[in-house]
């Protein structure tokens, strides 16, 4: 059933069970984070059958912990990955073609100072190679500053050390939206694809997996899911996963952990994102959003619980004392942190390399049981990463069933939110949308926020809003129930936490709103699903610690 109504969740669990009975799907995809969604959207877009099961929310692991950048890659020129620059130049402009709304691009400083990573005669050159590499446009293309000139850029700015600047693109995105819209758009394709469902134990036949048990992390219920083929998606917890499988082979992951704070934007008023050596060798990001600024990130060996790390005195302490050094005016202490979040990068492990000179690259393994097995990787290489699997896959159909697969098609795939119409340029669109959120009622910011966060979808969006300031029955800002409305009916979104995270980043970046508005919220989603008093605890005392977890 081609749904992704949250109110069709049993029945579409009932008709996937009597469809696997029946005949095995072609894939079954483990994992809802983007690396699965990109390979749930190939497959499917080939003429596949495809299965996704998430165990959390979709998004829910590191898609929805990231910098929340898609890069061009240009950090990888340090560690002479060539291939992977031009690839992630190439990836990112698809990205912005396909789905304009989660990838805008930003524009970037990089001081460069005395003793840093780059000096100006290097910097000049990386940034060549790094433009020819990933092709970047004619009018992104970087400008060398003077130091007086990166004075004027970002007077919060240290002076001390200043030799010059760097002023390029990056483009920013929204992780689990991305996510969220590639799964909805490989669902609207005919995917199945199913949050809350954990892969528990594998079924083989032959000695080779013929499919999975799974368990319904909302009520309990275990049933199989049978397939021809199936993906290992499983991010941090690939290792994890893979030791469900008699036929594993040696773990492969390295995991580390990366740290963001959030901090109101007229406490870091930044005049754009600036990407700044620390004391440490490394480099971190301070990116304005939405009246905030985040700051992120720390990479450091990981070895604790997968699911919720946390962030630490000394995650805290590190970020707040490089960007006091750069930013000596700013002065931020813990007080200043409103939100953060901790996500783990799940690394192909390559001993004797520290943290951050890991590679970034995604590499594919199979089991001899014939598990397949993807770890590592960037969430902006996640289309290129999908065609690789998906074409072993079909290379393998083609082998043992003879018959022949499409190739892929995901580069001119408008995703979910992305289709806007004609020839309309986004910042026509854009134009022309707030205007008519304006006229709804709603400040400049808000429509531009919702027209980021929902791209072509801000149609039903608004329809929403326009409804529910009529009917003002449920204690909710209208283009708060709107919002969750829309989450519900058309993005699977099960529990408050699915909403304030996944669906609208507001736990992160506007969690003042959150606390307002949580029981309200809470209050409305039990009318939707008629939760038991055992349910209603358990997803109110998960936002709970989700608030509690954004700080350490
Ligand atoms: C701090 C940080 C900053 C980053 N910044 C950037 C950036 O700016 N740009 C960029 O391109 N990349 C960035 N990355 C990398 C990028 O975020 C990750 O590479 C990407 O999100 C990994 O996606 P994934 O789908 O492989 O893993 P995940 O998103 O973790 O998805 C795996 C999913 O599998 C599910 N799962 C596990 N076991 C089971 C099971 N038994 N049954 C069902 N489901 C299961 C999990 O619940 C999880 O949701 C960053 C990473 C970190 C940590």
């Amino acid at each position: 059933m081609n749904s992704f109504s949250a109110i069709n969740r049993n029945l579409i669990i009932q008709q996937l069970n009597n469809a696997s009975d029946k005949e095995p799907f072609d894939l079954l995809v483990i994992g809802g984070g983007i690396t699965g969604a990109g390979i749930a959207l190939d497959a499917t877009a080939r003429g596949l059958k495809v299965v996704l099961v998430e165990m959390q929310d979709f998004s829910a692991g590191t898609s929805s912990r990231s910098t929340k950048l898609i890069h061009g890659g240009l950090r990888y020129l340090k560690q002479l990955e060539f291939k992977l620059v031009a690839e992630v130049g190439k990836e990112r402009k698809i990205i912005h073609q396909n789905a304009p709304h989660l990838a805008k691009p930003e524009l970037m400083l990089l001081p460069i100072v005395k003793g840093g990573s780059l000096n100006k005669f290097s910097a000049k050159i990386a940034m060549r190679i790094y433009e020819w590499l990933a092709n970047v446009k004619k009018e992104e293309k970087h400008q060398i500053l003077s130091a007086q000139e990166v004075g004027v850029a970002e007077p919060l700015l240290t002076k001390e050390n200043l030799l010059g600047g760097i002023l390029f693109y990056e483009y920013k995105t929204n992780d689990s939206r991305l996510t969220i819209e590639i799964i909805k758009e490989a669902v609207g394709r005919g995917a199945t694809a199913l949050n809350y469902m954990k892969v528990v134990s594998f079924i083989y036949k032959n000695e080779i997996i013929s499919g999975a048990k799974v368990k319904n992390e909302i009520n309990g219920e275990l049933f199989e899911i049978k397939a021809k083929y199936i993906v290992n998606a499983g991010g941090p917890w690939v290792d994890e996963l893979d030791d469900l499988d008699k036929k594993a082979i040696e773990h492969k992951l390295h995991i580390t952990k990366g740290v963001h704070l959030v901090v109101n934007q007229n406490k870091l008023a930044v005049k754009q994102s600036v990407y700044f050596d620390t004391l440490d060798k490394r480099m971190i990001f301070v990116i304005p959003h939405n009246r905030k600024t985040y700051i992120g990130t720390t990479d450091t060996f990981y070895n604790g619980e997968l699911t919720n790390p946390k962030i630490t005195e000394e995650d805290t302490n590190y970020l707040l004392k490089c960007v006091n050094a750069y930013f000596p005016l700013s002065k931020l202490t813990n007080e200043d942190i409103e939100s953060g979040w901790a996500g783990l990068r799940p690394l192909v492990n390559k001993p004797g390399k520290g943290p951050s000179e890991i590679s970034r690259k995604d590499e594919l393994f199979i089991s001899s049981s014939g598990l397949i097995i993807i770890a590592g990787g960037k969430l902006t290489g996640y289309r290129k990463m999908a065609e690789r699997v998906v074409d072993l896959v079909a290379k393998s159909i083609l082998k043992n069933e003879g018959k022949i697969v499409n190739g892929c098609s995901t580069d001119s795939i408008k995703l979910s939110g992305g289709k806007i119409s004609g020839s309309l340029k986004f910042s026509e669109f854009l134009k022309t949308k707030i205007q008519e959120g304006i006229n709804l009622g709603l400040s400049t910011n808000e429509t531009e926020i919702l027209i980021y966060r929902y791209g072509s979808e801000i149609n039903e969006i608004y329809s929403l809003v326009e409804k529910q300031t009529k009917i003002e029955k449920n204690n909710l800002p209208a283009i708060i129930s709107a919002q969750l409305i829309y989450a519900i009916e058309k993005e699977m979104c099960l529990t408050p936490t699915d909403f304030f995270i996944r669906r609208t980043g507001m736990l992160y970046f506007d969690i003042e709103a959150v606390k307002k508005t949580k029981s309200a919220v809470l209050l409305f989603m039990q009318n939707v699903f008629k939760w038991d008093t055992e349910l209603q605890e358990k997803f109110s005392s998960e936002l709970e610690s989700a608030i509690e977890n954004t700080k350490m």
